[in-house]
Formats: structure tokens, C-alpha cells, sequence
């Protein structure tokens, strides 16, 4: 969600400080860095689309990852346990988007500072949520209190 919330080079030089570079290099274009963010608007925005045309993203998106698969043994219970491991934080996150898919989540744009946010199972977010993050639902509060001020003060 970070990239896709990318929108000027402030953003994306504090995306790559919290979260590496998307690729194996240890430099990314401005160009690719921007190229893949409309990417993963693309694909998330899908989230709210019909199955088909989610399917569609889903198959656009299987193809930006390889998955490789080992066996490892749990420290806890000495179990075999699955690991699956991609090779960038890009691969990752294409990843996260198909979990987004499955579990049927859906994605919204925050009515106050337009970030795009995930809602519904396993987002920890209803389906009815207006903004990303409670910040931006008191400032919308507080904007439309003040407006409503402003209205009454006009018709004393
Ligand atoms: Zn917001």
C-alpha cells in the first residue's frame, strides 16, 4: 500500500528509507519506481472489481513473481513447515495484493487525504471505513465542525 501511496519524490525517497529499495539493486530509477506505483494502483484498485475482470489483474499479476518453495523445520514445534520466498519486496507485495483478492477485500481512497487503504476480512478495517487512518478522520471531523461554524456565524 506504501508504493501505491507514492505521489511525489518525497514519497518515494521515504518509501526506499523505510522499506529498502523494491528491486535487488541497490538503485532504482525514478521512472521505475513511478512505472511500478501505477502498477499496484492498478492491481489494488482491482480488489473492488467483478471476478472476472479480478481474475484478469490476478493473471497480470502472477506474472511480475516466481515463488520458490523450501521446507523448514519449526523452532518451536520441530514440525516441517512450507516457506515460500520471492526475490524482491516487489514480488512481495504483488504477493499481498493477490491475498487481497482472495480474502475479498476491498480498496478505498481516504475521503480526506485520497491514500488508498484496504477494507473488509482480514484488513482489520469494515467495509464501511472512509479514511486511512483515525488522523485523517478528525481532520475531516474538525474541517466540516469549522464550515458548519463558519455557516452559523455568517447568519447572525
Ligand atoms: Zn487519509
Amino acid at each position: 500500500m506504501a508504493m501505491a501511496n507514492c505521489r511525489t519524490f518525497q514519497d518515494y525517497r521515504a518509501f526506499i528509507n523505510n522499506y529498502g529499495f523494491p528491486w535487488e539493486k541497490d538503485q532504482a530509477e525514478v521512472w521505475q519506481l513511478i512505472s511500478h506505483s501505477k502498477d499496484m494502483n492498478r492491481y489494488l484498485a482491482a480488489c473492488s472489481d467483478p471476478p472476472a475482470a479480478k481474475l484478469e489483474a490476478a493473471l497480470l499479476i502472477r506474472d511480475r513473481f516466481t515463488i520458490e518453495s523450501d521446507i523448514h523445520f519449526s523452532p518451536t514445534t520441530g514440525n516441517p513447515e512450507l516457506a515460500v520466498k520471492v526475490a524482491t519486496p516487489f514480488e512481495f507485495m504483488c504477493l499481498e495484493v493477490l491475498y487481497a483478492f482472495e480474502v475479498g477485500a476491498s480498496f478505498q481512497r481516504c475521503e480526506w487525504c485520497s491514500n488508498g487503504f484496504l477494507t473488509g476480512t482480514a484488513t482489520g478495517r469494515r467495509n464501511t471505513s472512509r479514511f486511512c487512518r483515525e488522523s485523517c478522520r478528525q481532520a475531516a471531523l474538525r474541517h466540516r465542525n469549522k464550515a458548519q461554524g463558519d455557516k452559523t456565524n455568517v447568519r447572525k
